[in-house]
């Protein structure tokens, strides 16, 4: 249950305290104060976690500040689509707009391995047009003997070559808590050239308190992996984990899951789940495509199993690709061998807006079929048609219950 309060009222006046006195007499319920930034007003929400039922909405929307109480009994309360809660979640971060429905590439080193590769691979960057990137500083390897990411020590070159070059948002990964301190601290050193998206990435997408930490603090938004041995459900409840402390702005990642019958590819592709994380939630969608597949050799079309991966991505509707670059890959301290070259990144990015031109297409195709059956629907009554074609039955338009 949310009561979500007027826009002038503060976290701690008189009207949320009232509402809390009042939900303070009822047993098993828990009450956190959250204020949401969204982009033209901030809104303090009091969230009801517990036993919510034995709570009346009325009196509650009746109390003075409150603008309305939202009941929610489905899944993924905050991040999810529900009735009065149908359109995106507003997502823009340090001016880069990236809700449902937006498109970017963020290309970039997988792990920042030297400050020229940096400087050259923002410098590409910025030629192309690219205002958003990755780069990680602090890396999850699966032995402790290879390279664990430069850490803290990168940031301040990383950052100011960012500014340096019109980057406005960095996806950087996060292992623990301390690094989002490094990352405030080291970003607000360097007088915040740039952004950063903090990136929970696979293996910690079940690390419930760094989850908690992401979504404590409102300054950066969040981008999480899908764990890659978890169910998409599993992946969106990480999501709520973040939402639930705070911060709503929030981008959850495909990036394959772990099994064996994706061979040769390093992971089996999951960006057919596209469309159903659009579907559940209001959140936007990354692919991760070097990830996912690992590696780039060609298809006898030409085509690598990387672009045809990320593609699919695209074609799918996902928000964002997130794509390991690099100036020289042979000298690359992690993933060197399913990196871009920056040569290739302009043929990528002209692939991608192809593929994304295509998609805007059929969005455009399914939007006008779908107004003509609307019209169908009110010029025929409905159960004529039916008993009439007596081809689909089921659902309001057919649509999902067609039967061949
Ligand atoms: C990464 O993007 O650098 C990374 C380690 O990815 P994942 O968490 O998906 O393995
Ligand atoms: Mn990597």
């Amino acid at each position: 249950m949310i009561v979500i309060m007027s826009s002038d009222v503060i976290p701690d006046g008189p009207e949320v305290k009232q509402v809390l006195e009042n939900v303070a007499s009822y047993e098993g319920l828990m009450a956190q104060v959250h204020v949401v930034q969204g982009t033209t007003r901030a809104l303090t929400e009091i969230y009801l976690i517990g036993q919510t039922l034995q709570v009346p909405d009325k009196p509650l929307s009746e109390f003075p500040g409150v603008e309305r109480v939202v009941r929610i009994s489905e899944k993924y309360k905050l991040i999810g689509r529900h009735q009065g809660e149908m359109g995106p979640l507003e997502m823009q971060y340090n001016g880069v707009d990236f809700e449902q429905g937006s498109f970017h590439v963020m290309a970039g080193l997988c792990a920042v391995d030297s400050q020229k590769h940096v400087e050259a691979t923002f410098k590409a960057l910025s030629q192309y047009g690219q205002v958003t990137t990755r780069m990680g500083a602090y890396k999850p390897r699966t032995s402790p003997y290879d390279f664990q990411g430069l850490g803290q020590e990168c940031l301040p070159y990383v950052f100011e070559l960012a500014g340096k070059h019109g980057i406005k948002m960095i996806a950087m990964e996060v292992l623990r808590d301390a690094h989002v301190e490094e990352i405030q601290r080291a970003l607000e050193l360097a007088g915040k050239p740039t952004g950063v998206m903090l990136q929970i990435g696979t293996r910690n997408a079940q690390n419930f308190e760094l989850l908690k930490t992401a979504g404590q603090q409102q300054e950066f938004p969040v981008l999480v992996k899908r764990g890659m041995g978890i169910t998409l459900e599993e992946t969106l409840n990480a999501c709520e984990y973040v939402a639930i402390q705070g911060n709503r702005r929030i981008v959850i990642c495909l990036r394959g899951v772990k099994t064996h019958l994706g061979d040769p590819h390093r992971n089996f592709a999951d960006f057919a789940h596209v469309p159903v994380v659009k579907r559940l939630t209001r959140l936007p969608v990354c692919v991760d495509p070097s990830h996912a597949i690992g590696r780039k050799e060609p298809a006898p079309d030409g085509i690598t199993d990387m672009a045809h991966a990320s593609a699919q991505g695209v074609i799918a509707g996902c928000e964002m690709l997130l794509v390991d670059v690099h100036p020289d890959p042979v000298r690359a301290l992690c993933d060197g061998p399913q990196a871009l070259l920056i040569e290739e990144l302009p043929a990528f990015l002209e692939d991608c807006a192809i593929v994304r031109e295509a998609y805007e297409k059929r969005c455009r195709l399914a939007r006008k079929s779908m107004d003509a059956e609307e019209r169908a629907e009110t010029l025929v009554p409905r159960k004529a048609r039916l008993a009439g074609s007596g081809r689909r039955q089921g659902s309001k338009n057919g649509r999902s219950h067609v039967r061949t």
